[in-house]
């Protein structure tokens, strides 16, 4: 199977969280068919809503090392106003187009493809493959409780590759070793309704509530941090219960995004959050995270992965911990981890693309990535 055709039927899978029409069973039959042991596992939410198939596979010929591939067969809703179909895999200009194909079934198929060829000459170790469902959003049924079950079953790996695209503007001029942390704020600001021309008689939620975002974001976030980009606060929502523009709202709420590196914690975080309220009328906050700030500076990943970059397209990454954040996250408390992919420029963008030769070029990295490894 060639990476591009693999690639192509995976796209085909119309696998919008949580929805898999088919892609983790493709991916495990492939697997199967050149001797990996397959176990799909699925795991239900506690509300029963949402059912996630993940896939473990495992090749092995001893305990000596073994690595592990991250990778997520969902994608993202395609959105409108594509050129072409966004499920069709189209090629066009050199370009497959699909929605997926960079974030991250290229990655996936890339991998599976070298592992095949690798595993059919003698080598001393273990691949395992962890592919979950639900990436895009925040993997409780993929990758954490896939982890929980790795950990009870004794199958965590030495180290993890995250199949994510990281690279920048070419494939392999960047690999991540960690991502900053995210922190949704909601806050909520209480008032009393009344007319606007009578200010006696009431309580602007709206003010006090846009006094406060004005003065979170003036709080001195950033710091220099030459591994991570600076922490950044922004706020991205703003609601109020008006209805007429005489009347004085008497709720107003707004949402805030926190990108931060490891200097903070979430803990930290809703601290300074709750501080810095001190003196505002009748505000409250509720917090949705989606991971701490996380780095993996390990120089035996860092220097197989680079080898094998230059190896194939002849450029030296950089190491950089920007981007949205991945399931290396959750694999990080247990293992060294590092990330690279293909190119980051189209991901849950319309016209999702990548150039058909990086497909190639990536497999051949990810192989000799693994020659590296075992060697
Ligand atoms: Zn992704």
């Amino acid at each position: 199977m060639d990476v591009v055709s693999f690639c192509s039927d995976l796209i085909r899978c119309k696998s919008v969280t949580p929805e898999d029409d088919g892609a983790i069973d493709y991916i495990s039959k492939f697997l199967s068919s050149v001797g990996f042991k397959t176990q799909i596992l699925t795991f239900k939410s506690k509300d029963g809503n949402n059912i996630i198939k993940n896939l473990f596979a495992e090749y092995g010929t001893s305990d000596k090392k073994s690595l592990g591939f991250i990778g997520h067969s969902d994608v993202v809703p395609a959105g409108e106003h594509w050129e072409e179909d966004p499920f069709a895999a189209v090629q066009k200009d050199g370009f497959l187009y699909g929605r997926g194909v960079a974030d991250m079934k290229g990655g996936i198929a890339a991998f599976c493809c070298a592992a095949a060829q690798f595993v059919r000459h003698h080598f001393d170790g273990t691949i395992e493959f962890f592919v979950t469902g639900d990436e895009e959003v925040g993997s409780p049924e993929g990758m954490q409780s896939l982890l929980k079950w790795a950990i009870e079953n004794n199958r965590i790996p030495n180290y993890c590759l995250i199949g994510e695209p990281s690279s920048d503007i070419q494939l392999g001029d960047r690999i991540y070793l960690g991502h900053r942390g995210s922190l949704n704020v909601v806050i909520n600001s209480r008032g009393q309704q009344g007319h606007s021309a009578y200010p006696v008689n009431y309580k602007n939620s709206l003010i006090n509530l846009c006094r406060y975002i004005v003065k979170i974001s003036d709080y001195p976030w950033k710091y220099k941090d030459s591994r991570f980009p600076e922490t950044n606060l922004e706020a991205t929502m703003l609601f109020t219960s008006n209805y007429a523009p005489n009347i004085v709202p008497d709720w107003s709420s707004a949402n805030l995004n926190i990108r931060f590196g490891d200097n903070y914690t979430i803990e930290k975080l809703k601290t300074i959050i709750e501080q810095e309220a001190e003196g505002f009328d009748n505000l409250s906050f509720a917090f949705l995270s989606s991971g701490e700030a996380y780095y993996c500076d390990n120089e035996f990943l860092k220097s197989k992965l680079s080898l094998a970059i230059k190896e194939i397209v002849g450029i030296e990454p950089s190491f950089s911990a920007a981007g949205g954040t991945s399931d290396g996250r959750f694999m990080v408390h247990n293992c060294n981890v590092i990330e690279f992919g293909l190119p980051d420029s189209t991901i849950h963008q319309k016209n999702e693309r990548v150039k058909v030769e990086d497909l190639e070029n990536l497999r051949m990295i990810y192989l000799s990535f693994l020659k590296k490894y075992f060697e």
